[in-house]
């Protein structure tokens, strides 16, 4: 790193949650977050960051998941410039006074909305992209004009010591605070008082979280999972639609919240499918994929242990192999899965495909909707009718036709969940809203007084109007 972007002075050092988020409380009072030209400052600095240390955060990325450096930097250090350089391009934009029409009976006056910073932001993240997914939020928050507490999971714990080390050396550190820790530091922080925390993770931590919020009407952004469908129909291009399922399921080891959980694949599809996944596997991960550089580990042994207990839900198309002491699980494909195995109980949130066959559409649309609403669902068809009843007969937190994952690389996207995978969004312009109050403004001159037509006393003819 240049001595331009290392400071000299370390960042405070807090013995205890309290002391650190009132060092952020009182860094927002002082006004410092605000002005616009500090908020780019901090984004460029985080830009800097990442790219000066990309080496580090790699290496911390590797050491965690195993994951190979092009996908480390796609969908973690890449995926987080960007959104940084969206923000940084629109952000005066975003942040201009928005004027509002007022009706005749109020005028003359003028009304605006302005987006003022929410306060001191807690930003809570898992392990799965343990990078991305702690900074992400925290340029929203930044941009929004707030200071942030950030939490990294201590499941990567690499990654987690890799924020802690630079984020405060690369930003204000009065403003800006890595808090490292597992259950207890995060029920600690809990406690403190928040202006907003945004959680991503599982739905059970996120009910811990949004009780505690309550106890102090803190808003909440929760960032959940779920089982996310993929509906394949036949007669499209499985070769294709095979490819893609493999890509977005297999990356990072299936341990993506947005990954195709299962195929619900209608009629012959189902079995037209299999060779394809089996050839697309083989394609990107080779006929070894223990060998391969580009293929990442579970995260840990009780991960490992879950998974591998799901492997006799069904027939085994392709995968299967594991070796506990690598945490490695080939991917793997599942055929012939019925609807109550227990692979369909949980998210499976690792390398395991199960294919489910249904006869029709409007048997997928059931079963859709007999579930919690998911946090993505994918369709692969040529039916325009098909995406037609997709679009109005489920929901979900996004809809994708043809491309898995893929939704969360458009920046104008808003990225969340509904019902049990999440609530709330954020990205680009989203994230501005997430994390600041849009307060309207009203403007009336106190010139000539037309509103006392609306004054009491009601029931007499007003002399002198
Ligand atoms: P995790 O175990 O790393 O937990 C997430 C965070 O919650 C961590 O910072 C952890 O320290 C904290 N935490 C754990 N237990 C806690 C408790 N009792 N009280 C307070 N804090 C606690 O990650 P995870 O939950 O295993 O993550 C996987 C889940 O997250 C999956 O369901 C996945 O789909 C979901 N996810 C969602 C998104 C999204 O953007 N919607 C992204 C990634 C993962």
């Amino acid at each position: 790193m240049t001595a331009s972007t290392i400071r000299t002075t370390p960042a405070p050092a807090d013995d205890d949650a309290a002391a650190t988020v009132a060092r952020l409380h009182a860094a927002f009072a002082d006004g410092r977050t605000k002005p616009l030209e500090w908020r780019k400052e901090q984004l460029r600095a985080l830009r800097r960051l990442l790219v000066e240390q990309e080496d580090a955060f790699v290496a911390a990325l590797r050491a965690d998941l195993g994951k190979s450096a092009t996908e480390a930097y796609t969908t973690e250090i890449g995926f987080t410039l960007n959104e940084i350089d969206h923000t940084l391009r629109h952000l005066d934009r975003w942040l201009r006074p928005r004027r509002v029409s007022v009706p005749l009976a109020l005028r003359p006056a003028q009304a605006r909305t302005v987006r003022e910073p929410l306060g001191t932001v807690l930003v809570i993240a898992p392990w799965n992209y343990p990078l991305q997914l702690a900074l992400a939020p925290m340029v929203g928050a930044i941009a929004a004009g707030n200071s942030v507490v950030v939490k990294p999971s201590e499941l990567a714990p690499a990654t987690s010591a890799a924020l802690a080390h630079w984020l405060p050396r690369a930003l204000d550190p009065q403003a800006v605070a890595v808090v490292e820790g597992g259950v207890p530091e995060t029920t600690a922080l809990l406690e403190q008082r928040f202006d907003h925390i945004f959680y991503t993770g599982n739905g059970a931590v996120g009910r811990v979280v949004m009780a505690a919020a309550a106890r102090h009407l803190t808003p909440v952004t929760l960032e959940l999972g779920g089982k996310s469908p993929a509906i394949v129909e036949p007669g499209t291009d499985l070769a294709t639609a095979a490819r893609r399922i493999a890509w977005g399921k297999f990356m990072n080891a299936g341990q993506t919240c947005v990954a195709p959980d299962y195929l619900l694949a209608i009629g012959e599809a189902a079995t037209e499918i299999e060779p394809h996944l089996t050839a697309a596997i083989r394609e990107m991960y080779g006929a070894e994929p223990a060998r391969s550089a580009d293929y990442g580990r579970v995260v840990n042994e009780r991960h490992f242990d879950r998974l591998t207990a799901l492997l006799d839900s069904g027939r085994i198309v392709t995968g299967g192999a594991h070796d506990r002491a690598d945490r490695y699980l080939a991917p793997t494909v599942l055929a012939d899965v019925d609807p109550d195995a227990p692979v369909m109980r949980e998210e499976i949130f690792g390398p395991v495909l199960p294919i489910l066959r249904v006869p029709d559409l409007d048997t997928a649309i059931a079963f859709v909707n007999a579930h919690d609403k998911p946090l993505a669902l994918y369709a692969f068809t040529d039916s325009a009718v098909t995406k037609r009843r997709l679009t109005t007969e489920t929901s979900s937190g996004a809809l994708s036709f043809g491309a898995p994952n893929a939704h969360l690389a458009v920046p104008g996207l808003p990225f969340g969940g509904v019902g049990e995978s999440g609530i709330g969004g954020y990205h680009g312009e989203h994230s501005i809203d997430t994390f600041s109050h849009t307060k309207p403004i009203l403007d009336k001159p106190l010139i000539g007084d037309p509103l006392r037509v609306a004054y009491p006393p009601f029931n007499r003819v007003k002399s002198g109007l």
